[in-house]
C-alpha cells in the first residue's frame, strides 16, 4: 500500500511526515495493516505456535484412534 503522497486532513501536510498526532496516529495504523496479522510475531514464536499445535493434533488424533 502506497500511503507517501496521502495528505493529512488536520494540518494538510503529507501523512508521512508526521507533524501532528493525527498523521502520527494514521501513519502508525498504515504500517500495521501493511505487515499484516503476523508481522508482531517473530518466527520464533511461530515456530512454537506451529509446535503446540502439532502436539495437540497428535494427541486429538491419539485419543479418537
Ligand atoms: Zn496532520
Amino acid at each position: 500500500m502506497t500511503y507517501d503522497r496521502l495528505v493529512c486532513a488536520n494540518c494538510a501536510a503529507p501523512v508521512t511526515e508526521g507533524r501532528c498526532p493525527v498523521c502520527r496516529a494514521s501513519r502508525e495504523r498504515m504500517r500495521e495493516q501493511g505487515q499484516g496479522p503476523f508481522a508482531g510475531l517473530s518466527p520464533v514464536m511461530l515456530a512454537a505456535l506451529l509446535v503446540v499445535f502439532l502436539g495437540a493434533l497428535a494427541l486429538l488424533a491419539h485419543q479418537t484412534v
